[in-house]
């Protein structure tokens, strides 16, 4: 019997895609950092079985209408934003992402994001690189202190959930927000549920972990920022369409909060000349949350595995619809 046909829409390494190719007929596309052209993606997928997709290919009623043959999109995030889950019912085709696995490197890059921002550790850095440091003052980069503060983390999933459990060691009252409560998280980390005002309102720290939804598109905006504490910290490792970016940067300027650490952006990837960068307030990160080398080989990984499952018969292991 033919193999099925399945197209990886990035360059993946050689040593996680061959255990796959005695099973799988594999086209990959050749570049690492370029996506695939819109245009040579729908050609692509028109006689395709399977994808592995990454967040920044788009699948729509579009792509799907003209994809007679496929059946299964595997994306290489734990989000799902950049696929229309309703065309791909519609249509028949199975949708499979990679929770857990970047669980544990996502909150450590969160809360890293979060200890740059509020100890200034990228200004440090590169006051020194300016040549900058030829003196000692009681002030000087002075940042805000972590323990003892309060976080706020609004989205207390899997990975919400992991940076409150890094929050317990630096002894910070855990606040938290989600539209259900997780007893749980309250049992084991000590968290408290808040209605989301009252989550802004106490924080030191406002994290957002929330997947992107139609609920959850900017809802961090300029009521909500003008809700948090002048000195409170916003810190985003979620999606960029979670923020309004005006807003935003509006609060930064007129100091209705003091900073923000972001890994995401409303449209990346953003250029040099973005305006937050230009704030010393902010640090951003180019999208890097669950980039350990280990966690991102278990994540093409998985999506292989979930392809080669499907094509057996067998019960993908990380199943959207
Ligand atoms: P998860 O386990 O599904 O957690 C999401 C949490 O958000 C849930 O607790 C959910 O609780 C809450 N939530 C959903 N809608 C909400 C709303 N309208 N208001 C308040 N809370 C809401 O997902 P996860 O594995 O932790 O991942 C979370 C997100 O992180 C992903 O969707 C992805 O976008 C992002 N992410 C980013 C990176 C990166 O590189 N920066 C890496 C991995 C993941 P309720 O259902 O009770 O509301």
């Amino acid at each position: 019997m033919a193999k099925p046909k399945v197209f990886i829409t990035r360059k993946l390494p050689e040593e996680v895609v061959s255990p796959f190719r005695n099973q799988l007929d594999i086209d990959m596309w050749p570049e690492e950092e370029k996506a695939v052209p819109r245009q040579t993606m729908l050609e692509k997928c028109k006689d395709m079985d399977g994808v592995v997709t990454m967040l920044s290919d788009k699948i729509d009623e579009q792509l799907l209408g003209q994809a007679p043959s496929l059946k299964i999109v595997c994306n290489l995030a734990v989000g799902y934003d950049n696929i229309d889950l309703d065309a791909a019912q519609k249509h028949g085709v199975t949708v499979t992402n990679t929770p857990d696995v970047l669980t544990d490197t996502t909150a450590d890059l969160t809360f890293g994001l979060l200890m740059a921002t509020a100890r200034r550790l990228v200004e440090a850095n590169q006051y020194i690189k300016d040549g900058k440091w030829n003196h000692w003052s009681p002030l000087l980069l002075a940042g805000k202190d972590i323990h003892h503060k309060t976080i706020g983390i609004v989205g207390m999933g899997r990975i919400g959930e992991a940076v409150a459990k890094r929050a317990t060691g630096f002894e910070m009252e855990i606040l938290y927000h989600n539209r259900s409560r997780k007893q749980d998280a309250e049992r084991n980390l000590g968290a408290t549920y808040v209605e989301m005002d009252e989550l802004l309102e106490r924080s030191d720290f406002v994290v957002c972990m929330t997947p992107l939804t139609d609920e959850t598109r900017e809802m961090f905006d300029e009521q909500a920022f003008r809700k948090m504490k002048k000195d409170a910290m916003f810190i985003n490792g979620s999606r960029g369409q979670t923020v309004n970016e005006g807003d935003l940067y509006d609060a930064l300027v007129k100091g209705e909060i003091a900073a923000a650490g972001l890994d995401v952006f409303e449209k990346e990837p953003i250029g040099k000349d973005h305006p937050l960068l230009k704030l010393d307030q902010v640090v951003c990160l180019p999208h890097i949350g669950s980039a350990s080398v280990e966690t991102r080989h278990e994540m093409m990984k998985l999506c292989l595995d979930n392809l080669d499952l499907y094509f057996q018969e067998k019960q993908p292991k990380t199943v959207v619809i």
